[in-house]
């Protein structure tokens, strides 16, 4: 598990390296155009209004630079960043601590928002619709409900999916971001500049393979460049070139469009154990023995993007690209099912 390069979370070490490889202003966070612009717009008129940001919601598959952005929202509004998470938050009162000490337009950053407990949840929506903490004093007849004023706050609240969020937590974000995936050539900048905060010299085109391999994913990217440069430094080698690159990601079994073996496990038993599906997602895990939130949040949204594989109402199924890629035929049976499955185009009608 240690071993990993396509795990959703960093470990306690990765943490600290990568708070040093994040990118402290909007201007150096590389991508991600269309949220950086509206966030720049909203970030400008709230500091003209002399009022806080309004609530953020940031989601996308992990890795994506959700909480780069959080900071950044921070720093660019010149407020205190206070971090927690979701499943940290164990009791109403918890988060009521937290709340009362942030300070006036402070940013509190929830990661994982989608895990709050109901209980929790509930303390969050006065806190964010009236910057207010209601609570109730005494048991029964006599019991009075009170209401503690909050200073004014940003909640940015970070998920894998928005779908996973209730109605009445995601109806009270007034901004919401989706993170797209990068492409190779945004994560070949982010790995040039990675590796030059890093002190490592890198050649174009070893940052470009890394790149072409990370899954449109940052912490893939670093990883897999911390990863070449700990083999170029065993092998003397003062520059990380394309050799070099190419040996370490093969030895990692990262293969040309950034697959490892568990992505291969997957398409392998969705093709040859269930006939190119539609196979049920619990189904699946239990096959390749992987966790099923593993499977939807890290390895499903590369494999839809490259057109492997594709959700349907009833499960998952290969599709044409994944034979292919795996060298295995296209069986007659599975062209015809994909006409059930694949909606008309706008041209066909
Ligand atoms: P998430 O919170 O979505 O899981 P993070 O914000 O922790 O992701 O990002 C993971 C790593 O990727 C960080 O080290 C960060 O430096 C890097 N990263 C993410 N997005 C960008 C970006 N747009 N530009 C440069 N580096 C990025």
């Amino acid at each position: 598990m240690e071993d990993r390069i396509f795990t959703s979370t960093a470990g306690e070490a990765e943490q600290e390296i990568e708070n040093c490889l994040r990118p402290k202003r909007m201007t150096d966070y590389v991508g991600q155009t269309k949220v950086k612009e509206n966030l720049s717009v909203f970030i400008q008129a709230a500091k003209k209004r002399g009022e806080p940001l309004d609530h953020v919601l940031l989601y996308g598959p992990p890795g994506l630079g959700k909480t780069t952005l959080a900071h950044i929202i921070a720093a660019e509004m010149g407020v205190s960043l206070r971090m927690t998470s979701g499943p940290s938050i164990e009791r109403a009162g918890d988060l009521a601590a937290i709340l009362t000490q942030l300070g006036e337009g402070d940013v509190l950053f929830i990661d994982e928002i989608h895990r709050l407990s109901r209980s929790v949840e509930e303390i969050l929506y006065p806190a964010m619709e009236d910057y207010a903490l209601d609570f109730i004093i005494g048991k029964g007849p006599s019991a009075k409900s009170m209401r503690l004023s909050l200073p004014r706050f940003t909640l940015v609240g970070a998920t894998t999916r928005a779908g996973m969020l209730t109605s009445p937590l995601r109806d009270r974000f007034g901004v919401l971001c989706r993170l797209e995936m990068y492409s190779p050539e945004e994560l070949g900048r982010i790995v040039s500049r990675s590796a030059s905060v890093l002190g490592t010299s890198i050649e174009t085109d070893a940052a470009r393979e890394i790149a072409r391999r990370s899954r449109g994913t940052p912490r893939i990217a670093n990883r897999l460049l911390k990863r070449v440069r700990d083999f170029a430094e065993v092998m003397g080698k003062s520059t990380v070139d394309r050799e070099i690159t190419d040996k370490a990601l093969g030895l990692l079994e990262v293969d040309a469009l950034g697959l490892d073996n568990i992505d291969k496990l997957l398409l392998t038993a969705i093709i040859d154990k269930f006939h190119g599906g539609p196979v049920g997602l619990d189904t699946l895990a239990a096959a390749i023995n992987e966790d099923a939130h593993t499977i939807e949040d890290v390895y499903e949204p590369y494999l839809m993007q490259l057109g492997f594989i594709s959700r349907t109402p009833r499960g998952r199924i290969a599709l044409p690209g994944a034979y292919s890629h795996l060298n295995k035929r296209v069986p007659h049976s599975v062209t015809e099912q994909l006409n059930l499955f694949i909606p008309e185009t706008e041209e066909d009608e």
